[in-house]
């Protein structure tokens, strides 16, 4: 699996401007990529509610999550771990400084697995420009 540099960028960047409030998205793919991130609305302050935002989403066609630790540790929570086995297969977790080494994905099992950055056109951006 890949995830789009552009992409990953984005994640890092909204997940400094968030902090010390925790961000939450869904991921969704085009084809192998993970190129969209669909941030949920209204995430508060808090040490787990971002994942709980994540609970209560209807199931929309995504492929895994990603959220933020503005502690710094990515070391999923008992309750992050609960949300992967339900929500997708990746799950993206980034924290503080939000570089771009500050983030892990894992699986469905809490388990890290890598993950390829690549670049990808997005045709839509080409078009708006
Ligand atoms: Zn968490």
């Amino acid at each position: 699996m890949k995830i789009a540099k552009d992409t990953l960028s984005f994640i890092l960047e909204v997940s400094k401007s968030t902090a010390p409030m925790e961000f939450a998205g869904m991921l969704q793919a085009k084809g192998d990529v993970i190129t969209d991130v669909v941030i949920v609305p209204g995430t508060e302050s808090g040490e787990e509610s971002a994942t709980m935002q994540l609970f209560m989403l209807p199931n929309i066609h995504t492929i895994g999550t990603v959220h933020s630790h503005p502690s710094g540790s990515r070391r999923p929570s008992g309750e992050d771990l609960e949300l992967f086995e339900r929500k997708g297969k990746y799950h993206i977790i980034v924290g503080a400084p939000f570089d771009t080494s500050s983030w892990t994905c894992y699986n469905y099992k809490g388990e890290p697995v890598k993950l390829d950055v690549v670049d990808y056109e997005f045709k839509e951006k080409e078009e708006g420009w």
